[in-house]
């Protein structure tokens, strides 16, 4: 599980005390089952209201699958499609929200906790605005953080390529490791 813990240990012993870790992801968006191979749209944790819906094995959350890749990103461990493999039936249709919950005690473990965390989605409709604060708030639950050390951007793609056509949803967030002054979780 964890091949990266030498590298890890070579980079901690430079001194620093923070790492930032950046994570992206995409999911087709298709109509929805039975019509369509579309689950319901999930964004950080929310239901958005949508007629189309992500292709996906897990339950497809974009935003919670880039924030899990930031998080491990931040310390060089292997990524979200390593540690949960998308043929591994236990995913099929699994809460997004495991993988950051797996994601953050691997953090905790090592000694670190998010400082913040920047998220961007990128989606042509429907626009996110009125679910953002319900958003920042799950996020900031999951990860034991203030929400105001949770920032969301909505964006579009204006109209161009597959995300503006409203055939895909795009998220990347940054996270903001520090060293965790207290013991362990
Ligand atoms: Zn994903």
């Amino acid at each position: 599980m964890d091949p990266s813990a030498r590298d890890f240990d070579s980079a901690s012993r430079t001194g620093t005390d923070v790492r930032i870790g950046h994570g992206y992801d995409l999911h087709r968006l298709e109509a929805l089952a039975p019509k369509g191979v579309g689950r319901p749209l999930i964004v950080g944790g929310v239901g958005v209201p949508h007629d189309r819906g992500p292709v996906a094995h897990s339950d497809g959350d974009v935003l919670l699958h880039a924030l899990t890749d930031a998080l491990l990103g931040a310390l060089a461990l292997p990524d979200i499609g390593q540690l949960f493999p998308d043929d591994a039936d236990e995913n099929d249709g699994r809460d997004s929200a495991d993988f950051v919950r797996a994601a953050l005690s691997l953090v905790h473990e090592r000694g670190w906790a998010p400082v913040n965390v920047d998220c961007t989605v990128v989606l042509e409709r429907p626009r996110l605005g009125p679910l953002k604060v319900e958003i920042r708030n799950r996020i900031a639950e999951l990860l034991g953080m203030d929400v105001a050390d949770v920032n969301l951007k909505g964006k579009t793609h204006e109209g161009l390529d597959a995300v503006g056509e409203g055939r895909a949803i795009e998220a990347h967030v940054v996270a903001l490791l520090g060293r965790r002054s207290g013991g362990k979780s």
